[in-house]
């Protein structure tokens, strides 16, 4: 049986520790230093404070960063010329869009232009198709790190009733596809789900990625479900997630905290793919 705890932190870092030997070994053989390119665009303060978090993960690693600052005034045109660079540099090897984008962009022409053996977020619809047919390519980096936990965290998945709740494009669909990939049962839940807790007290596995505080509470999990915390919330406290921590810890046989779940693993996986890219390039 696998910790109450679903510790990211702790295996987000053994697996910096096995990129930092492949990416040694890259180096060493093959002369290759992988390389991350981020754009980041306006000064909106939580992605910078992701951008910095990327950047230093990468020098951790081994990574070589190359951080892209782009006013929040920038022109579209401007941008996508950015990344037609970014495609055509050999020394790059993944090229992240930090999102949101300002309105004036149109996001999913920005996604779309990012060369698809580049795309180390796997938002491309190329990514995505693969995703959904099961094809090799870049899985996004939070439904691809709640998996690895999982499965690190000697959780099973195959045969069980598996419950997300959230349908977005970059957690909530692309979680769901994996956990059937991976053979469990798949729900998809959402804001039109009439009946949440019936659908949420189904659940052996039950992801939450919803964007609202503390919303899953212990009336509405199953007793001894495996409960992932997607949300992350600033609050006076500190970091909290979607689901009422304290509360539902009694009742899951597993449960990832806020702070310390899933975001470190998305960081992991994002530099996971990077590595897969500069793999490729070898
Ligand atoms: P979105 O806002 O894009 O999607 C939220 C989803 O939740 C939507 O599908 C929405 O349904 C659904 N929803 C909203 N309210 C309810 C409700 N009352 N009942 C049921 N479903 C509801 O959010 P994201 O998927 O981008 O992010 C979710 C959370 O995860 C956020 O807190 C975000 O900060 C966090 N996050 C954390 C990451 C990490 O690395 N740990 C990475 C990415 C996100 P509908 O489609 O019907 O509107």
């Amino acid at each position: 049986m696998q910790d109450k705890i679903l510790d990211g932190k702790k295996v987000s870092a053994d697996i910096k520790a096995e990129l930092a030997d492949e990416i040694k070994k890259l180096q060493d053989k093959r002369n290759i230093t992988p390389g991350l390119a981020v754009a980041l665009v306006g000064e909106d303060p939580a992605s910078q404070v992701y951008v910095n978090m990327k950047e230093k993960t990468c020098k951790a690693l081994g990574i070589v960063s190359h951080k892209h600052v782009l006013p929040a005034d920038v022109s579209e045109d401007r941008l996508l010329s950015l990344i037609d660079v970014l495609n055509n540099d050999p020394e790059i090897d993944g090229i992240l869009v930090q999102l949101p984008l300002p309105g004036h962009i149109d996001e999913n022409r920005v996604l779309d232009r990012i060369k698809v053996e580049k795309d180390v977020d796997g938002f491309h619809p190329v990514s995505v198709g693969r995703l959904v047919l099961g094809q090799p390519g870049f899985r996004a980096a939070t439904p691809a790190g709640i998996i690895e936990l999982l499965k690190r965290s000697g959780v099973a998945i195959q045969g069980k009733e598996a419950v997300v709740v959230g349908r977005s494009n970059i957690v909530g669909k692309p979680v769901a596809l994996l956990l059937l990939n991976e053979h469990a049962t798949v729900t998809i839940a959402h804001s039109r789900t009439p009946d949440l807790g019936e659908v949420t007290r189904r659940a052996d596995i039950l992801v939450v990625a919803v964007g609202r505080r503390e919303m899953v509470t212990a009336d509405m999990v199953k007793e001894g479900a495996v409960v992932v915390d997607v949300g992350i919330h600033r609050t006076d406290d500190g970091l909290v997630g979607d689901v009422a921590f304290n509360q539902v810890q009694e009742k899951a046989s597993a449960i990832t905290p806020v702070p310390g779940g899933v975001g470190p693993m998305t960081i992991a996986m994002l530099m996971s793919n990077t590595v897969q890219a500069a793999r490729s390039r070898a």
